[in-house]
């Protein structure tokens, strides 16, 4: 079994993670590590739960403190980049390099939108070791002139495929023609679309690839269940099993932004504490729900799928698809939340009929068929087509359709009333 000392990594940083309860280095951490601090470009695919945070910010320390007094801090100089989709991310791809860097004297610093840009660009006249950024705020210092990236030694893609789906690689390429030629670059993905691949072909030299678990295989350890149930009363049976079943810290994902907040709304009028997470809330609204959430003060969490993005919440034990994501690999990322490190985790999928096109493709994805199950009290009128639980009644009513639609089975995914 390795350790971080093993791995290269100076006293320091492998003190500081024990003291998190870090001694044994996850299989990213592993692959990563080694080759970040030989110097050469990394092209890595690990989705967010594998401990891909540290797998770049240990090494970059490491390198960084190597050669802290060859290469003084000018001013408002940047020597590490790290570019991050979202603001919750970087908020907590910071808080790892201050976690692993506390027994070091390097500077680290976000920049993020949503908040005032002023006190920012004090803080970055003073030079910083590591800057964790979202593309835009990084732009508008740039614009600014507050920011030198002029000396950047090591650049991090972090979640890349993100921030494509989000379109930023216009700001992406703006940046990326402000850093010195001579440096190391790092790519972390949890899918590697064409977008990506061209993304990766232009900007690394030589790339190590190194990957973590099955490209879209959904962690073992998490139960993955299937509701069939109609539009109109997903939000009921959400009361109803978080009531039953007594979930304490439930991350809903809901398609829209304004579905997240009635749904939270709606649940907090059922006497459920929630609260809504997503781009239009100020950047404080999104800090303390995140937090009175972790503390256990708000139970369900509804967030849109890029506010939800690389929200870092320990064993979090329940994560709900209240609609299914067009777009299959959001199922992955959204169910990479639970189960993660080893525990035990729920996901559950509320499917209406008409997400049945979703539903196929996520089973496509990831090469299985789920089990439609039906809760009693919720039976929908409409039948998601697919394999119903084995033990269930053979009626409509009860259990959801096996068969093709329009075939003449009974259990067809035609439209009935129960
Ligand atoms: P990440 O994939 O970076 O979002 O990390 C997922 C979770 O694993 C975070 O809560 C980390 O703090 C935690 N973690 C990172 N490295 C380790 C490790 N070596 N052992 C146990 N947990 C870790």
């Amino acid at each position: 079994m390795s350790s971080f000392e093993s791995l290269g990594l100076s006293e320091p940083i492998w003190r500081a993670a024990a003291e998190r309860g870090y001694t044994t280095p996850t299989p990213i951490q592993a692959q990563a590590i080694p080759v970040v601090l030989s110097g050469v470009d990394l092209l890595a695919g690990a989705q967010t739960g594998t401990g891909k945070t540290a797998a770049f910010a240990m090494p970059i320390l490491h390198q960084l403190s190597a050669t802290v007094d060859t290469a003084p801090r000018g001013p408002s100089r940047v020597r590490a980049l790290i570019l991050v989709p979202t603001r919750e991310l970087a908020a907590q791809v910071e808080e790892s390099v201050q976690l692993y860097g506390r027994y070091l004297s390097l500077r680290a610093l976000m920049l993020i939108g949503g908040v005032k840009i002023n006190p920012q660009m004090q803080k970055l006249r003073r030079g910083v070791d590591v800057l964790v950024a979202t593309p835009g705020r990084l732009l508008d210092h740039v614009q600014q002139r507050s920011v030198d990236l002029s000396h950047v030694e090591i650049l991090v893609l972090d979640e890349a495929d993100r921030m494509l789906d989000m379109g930023f690689i216009r700001d992406i390429r703006r940046i990326l023609a402000l850093l010195p030629k001579k440096r190391q670059n790092l790519l972390f993905s949890a899918t590697f679309s064409p977008e990506i691949r061209g993304l990766a072909d232009g900007l690394l030299n030589d790339p190590v690839r190194v990957e973590v678990a099955a490209r879209n295989a959904t962690a073992d350890t998490v139960a993955q269940r299937i509701f069939a149930v109609d539009q109109d009363r997903k939000r009921d049976l959400l009361a109803h099993l978080i009531a039953t079943h007594q979930w304490g810290q439930v991350l809903v994902f809901t398609r829209t932004k304004h579905g997240a907040d009635r749904l939270a709304k709606h649940l907090s009028q059922d006497g459920v504490q929630a609260m809504a997470i997503h781009g239009d809330k100020s950047q404080g609204a999104r800090t303390r729900a995140l937090a009175e959430f972790k503390e256990g003060k708000v139970r369900v969490l509804v967030a849109t799928d890029i506010a939800a993005r690389g929200i870092d919440i320990t064993e979090l034990p329940h994560v709900v698809n209240f609609e299914l994501p067009h777009v299959p690999e959001d199922y992955v990322h959204r169910i990479g939340r639970t189960g993660r490190a080893g525990n035990s985790g729920q996901a559950v999928s509320l499917v209406c009929s008409e997400e049945h096109k979703q539903l196929q493709d996520v089973e496509k994805l990831l090469r299985r068929s789920f089990t439609r199950e039906v809760v009693v009290g919720f039976e929908p009128r409409r039948v998601v087509p697919g394999r119903a639980p084995a033990s269930a009644p053979r009626r409509p009513a009860q259990s959801a359709g096996r068969g093709k639609p329009g075939t003449g089975n009974p259990f067809s995914g035609r439209a009935r009333r129960a």
